[in-house]
C-alpha cells in the first residue's frame, strides 16, 4: 500500500526557497568562522527567551542534554532521587539516570501525564528533585505540583521538550520550574535540522553554571570553574532556529486547530475515545493519541491503508529492559500500562491537509464499522 498519510512532514516543511534561504543565513556563519557560541547562537539564545517568556535560555547540544545539565546544575547526583513519569520518552530517564541519580515513577493519568495526586507518596528522604514530563504536548497539573514541590523544598524541572508555546493555568511550560528543557530535534514542534535544545531559567546564578556546564566549564579560555560537559548549542543549527522561530505561534495554532478537527470526528467514533480536555491548559499537539478499543488491529489496519500512524510507546518506560535494574514490574504503574495497550497517535502537525485528516478518520469509522 502506497503511503496515503505519511508522518514526517519535513520535506513540506523545508522546502527549496526554504533550504536556499537557511544555506544562505548559514554561509555568513561559515565565513566568519563562528562554529562555536558564536553571534548565532547568541542570537537565537534571546530570540527563544522571548517567546517562552523567560530571563535566560541557554543553547545545548540536545533535549536530553538540556534536562542532564538542569539536574546538574541543582546538584543532583549520584543516589539522589528523582521523581518522574512512568510513560515517557527515554530521554527524560536517561536524563536522571546519567548523573547516577535513581528515576523513581508516578503514574499518569488520561492527560498523558503525571497524575499529580500520587506524587507526594513517592517523595523519601533520597529526593531530591520533581521532573514533571509534558507528554504529547499536554501539561502537567503545575499548580498543585508547585504546591507540593514547594512544601517539600524541592526544585521541579520541566521537562518540556514537546511542549513548545503550552501553558498550564495560563501559564507556559517552562516557566514553572527551576529549570526547563527544550528539544528542537528534526520532529519536535520548534525543529532543527539535527539535534539541538534549550536549557531555561529565570535564575541568574543557576544560569550562569548552566553556561558553564555546557562549555567544558571554562570560564574564559584558560580557566576551569568547574568539570562540565561538551553540549554547546551548534552555531549552525543555531541559524535554522532563528530562520524558524518566529513561525512556532503560527506552527502551534495550526496544530491545534487539526487537532480540534479531529477531537470532533472521533468523538463520533464508537470505538475511540478521546481523551478528557483538561479546562485551562493550551495543548500544543506534540503528539495526537487517542483511546482506541482493539488498538493493535486498528494500528495494523491504518498501517494496510497508507496510514502511518504510531504507538507512543507499546512499553511504558518504567517496563523497559533497560530499567530492569529497579525491580519493576507489569502493574505497577496500571495507567501507563493500560495506555500502553489502548493509545494510538495521528499525524496532526501544521502541514497535515484537511484531506488527509479526513482519510485518517474514514479508516478508522470503516474499522469499527466492519
Ligand atoms: C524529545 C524528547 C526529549 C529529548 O530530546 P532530544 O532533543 O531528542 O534529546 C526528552 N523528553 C521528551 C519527553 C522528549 O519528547
Amino acid at each position: 500500500m502506497l503511503t496515503r498519510v505519511r508522518y514526517s512532514y519535513l520535506a513540506q516543511q523545508f522546502d527549496a526557497a526554504a533550504i536556499d534561504e537557511i544555506l544562505e543565513r548559514m554561509r555568513g556563519v561559515v565565513e566568519s568562522g563562528a562554529f562555536t557560541l558564536g553571534p548565532a547562537v547568541a542570537e537565537f539564545e534571546s530570540q527563544f527567551a522571548g517567546l517562552i517568556g523567560v530571563r535566560h535560555a541557554i543553547g545545548v547540544g540536545s533535549g536530553t542534554d538540556a534536562l542532564k545539565l538542569g539536574l546538574r546544575a541543582l546538584n543532583v547526583g549520584h543516589g539522589d532521587e528523582v521523581i518522574t513519569a512512568a510513560n515517557t520518552f527515554v530521554a527524560s530517564v536517561g536524563a536522571i539516570a546519567e548523573p547516577g541519580a535513581v528515576p523513581v515513577f508516578v503514574d499518569c493519568d488520561d492527560s498523558f501525564c503525571m497524575d499529580v495526586a500520587l506524587v507526594e507518596r513517592a517523595i523519601t528522604p533520597r529526593t531530591k528533585a520533581i521532573l514533571p514530563v509534558h507528554f504529547t504536548g499536554e501539561t502537567v497539573s503545575m499548580k498543585p505540583l508547585t504546591a507540593i514541590a514547594e512544601r517539600h523544598r524541592l526544585p521541579l524541572i520541566e521537562d518540556a521538550c514537546q511542549a513548545i508555546l503550552a501553558e498550564s493555568d495560563g501559564k507556559r511550560a517552562g516557566t514553572w520550574g527551576t529549570v526547563a528543557g527544550f528539544s528542537l530535534h528534526p520532529l519536535k514542534n520548534l525543529n532543527v535540522w539535527g539535534d539541538a535544545g534549550v536549557v531555561v531559567t529565570a535564575d541568574d546564578a543557576l544560569a550562569a553554571k548552566l553556561r558553564l556546564l555546557r562549555n567544558h566549564g571554562l570560564c574564559g579560555r584558560d580557566e576551569v570553574e568547574i568539570l562540565g560537559y561538551n553540549s554547546r548549542l551548534d552555531s549552525v543549527q543555531a541559524v535554522v532556529g532563528s530562520w524558524l522561530i518566529g513561525q512556532t505561534h503560527e506552527i502551534t495554532a495550526r496544530r491545534i486547530e487539526h487537532a480540534a478537527y479531529y477531537d470532533a470526528a472521533f468523538d463520533a467514533i464508537a470505538g475511540v475515545r478521546v481523551p478528557p480536555r483538561r479546562p485551562g491548559s493550551r495543548r500544543v499537539f506534540h503528539l495526537y493519541m487517542v483511546f482506541a478499543e482493539r488498538r493493535d488491529d486498528l494500528y495494523a489496519y491504518c498501517q494496510e491503508h497508507g496510514i502511518k500512524a504510531k504507538i507512543h510507546y507499546p512499553i511504558p518506560i518504567y517496563r523497559q529492559r533497560a530499567l530492569r535494574h529497579l525491580g519493576h514490574a507489569e502493574g505497577d504503574f496500571p495507567v501507563a500500562d493500560r495506555h500502553a495497550r489502548e493509545v494510538i497517535s495521528f499525524p496532526v502537525d501544521q502541514h497535515i491537509s484537511r484531506a488527509e485528516q479526513d482519510y485518517v478518520v474514514e479508516i478508522v469509522r470503516k474499522f469499527y464499522a466492519r
